[in-house]
């Protein structure tokens, strides 16, 4: 009975902890912009300007995150209560920076921004870093009046927009925003077929193909005034809208922009939980953040891998589970800690990871044999590291270029995201 009585009361406290969205929030977001700045052993956070979005995307029902994924935690809490009343954990490019050899020599910054449902009330927000260990370190705290005039409501939802994919109410479903960068305005034709032929790709992989009933992709036509992206080593520099390029931290391939609040601003023109920049090039490149943004080219061979490889960073926090690369990180998995990336481990604490997909008798780590091609298990290599990080699959679209070919583990990571959106 006493035992009954104390799950009824647990049950009753978890009910009541649940965030109410409609006595907390308007139905709309509201935006911090910052920059972040420092090296490979500090950070800081500079503030910089409050914006108002026109739509909330996200969740009215799990406004709690769920995952103990990305580099950082925003925590938002109403002041008057003290309550904790919408939470989101991401990553951003200024982190990658940290595991570079340039952040070991100099002080940068990186514009960054976060968003959240527009509060009705007075609140706090706090963003927190991890450490090596992973343990949080607040770094960051900011009050905000939702009645502060200097929230600006000046942005404009001025660029006509196309649904490629409605599902339905967006609350309820995972939002894609497709947003261009170098089409000039003579060139939107192509990017909406563009943009249309690559939200079909999501929709050729598993597990994205029996849930495509839990997402809307919507795009934006926002031209720019030249076409292509720059390539630093060619001396390419054509005038973007989003300011992408290649050579990101010097690595050729890796296209990316930090120019990050250009493109919440275009973003915003739709509800959405994921940007997506598809960016006018034929040559062969990408790259993705968990929670900040995804990038890939339209006319590459590979396309269809490429978009669909990155959307598991953007959006599941998968690793790459590749080893063989020329990757500008140093130490980017300390051995010693179990990484937080649902797809790789460190053995350090198996259990945490995909140890219920692993069939009994399976050996751990696995050796790279032939007979174990189709077998869930843990294989060493993975994470840009050859040594002491494994992977779950001897192939995975996080590991080779192939397409429809995620891993059980990533497969599974991808479903509880979807749902924690769709619920
Ligand atoms: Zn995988």
């Amino acid at each position: 009975m006493q035992k009954l009585i104390i799950f009824l009361i647990l049950l009753v406290s978890q009910l009541s902890a649940q965030v109410k969205f409609d006595e907390h929030f308007l139905p709309k977001t509201l935006r911090v912009d910052y920059a972040h700045s420092g090296n490979k052993s500090e950070d800081f956070y500079f503030f910089k300007a409050l914006k108002e979005e026109p739509y909330w995307g996200g969740s009215k029902v799990n406004l709690i995150d769920k995952f103990e994924y990305g580099k950082y935690l925003l925590e938002v809490f109403e002041s008057a209560s003290q309550k904790l009343i919408y939470s989101r954990t991401f990553s951003t490019l200024f982190s990658e920076w940290q595991t570079t050899k340039e952040a070991e020599k100099i002080n940068k910054s990186f514009d960054e921004s976060v968003v959240m449902p527009f509060p009705k009330n007075k609140v706090q927000i706090v963003i927190s870093s991890r450490n090596r260990d992973h343990s949080l370190t607040p770094k960051f705290r900011l009050d905000i009046d939702p009645k502060n005039y200097f929230i600006d409501r000046g942005l404009k939802t001025i660029y006509d927009t196309i649904v490629i994919l409605n599902s339905g109410d967006y609350s309820k479903k995972v939002d894609i925003v497709i947003i261009p960068d170098g089409y000039t305005s003579g060139q939107m034709i192509k990017f909406e077929k563009d943009a249309r032929r690559f939200a079909d790709y999501i929709f050729n992989s598993s597990p994205y193909k029996e849930n495509k009933n839990n997402f809307n992709v919507r795009a934006v036509k926002a031209p720019s005034l030249e076409r292509g992206t720059d390539i630093p080593a060619e001396g390419q520099y054509p005038n973007t809208l989003l300011n992408t390029t290649f050579y990101t931290f010097d690595e050729e391939r890796y296209l990316m922009t930090e120019d990050f609040n250009k493109v919440r601003d275009i973003a915003a023109n739709v509800p959405y939980d994921q940007i997506y920049i598809l960016v006018n090039s034929n040559k062969y490149g990408g790259g993705a953040i968990y929670n900040h943004y995804s990038v890939c080219t339209s006319d590459d061979r590979y396309g269809e891998y490429v978009f669909v490889h990155e959307l598991g960073h953007g959006f599941a926090f998968l690793a790459d589970e590749y080893f063989t690369s020329s990757t500008a990180y140093i130490d980017f998995y300390p051995l010693n800690i179990e990484p937080l990336e649902p797809n790789i481990t460190t053995l350090v604490d198996f259990e945490s990871k995909w140890k219920h997909l692993v069939t009994e008798g399976t050996p751990i780590p696995t050796p790279t044999e032939s007979k174990y091609k189709n077998v869930t298990g843990a294989f060493e290599g993975g994470g840009y590291v050859a040594k002491g990080v494994y992977r779950p699959k001897m192939d995975c679209s996080m590991n080779s270029i192939s397409v429809d070919n995620y891993c059980p583990v990533c497969s599974e990571a991808i479903v509880k995201m979807i749902q924690f959106y769709s619920e």
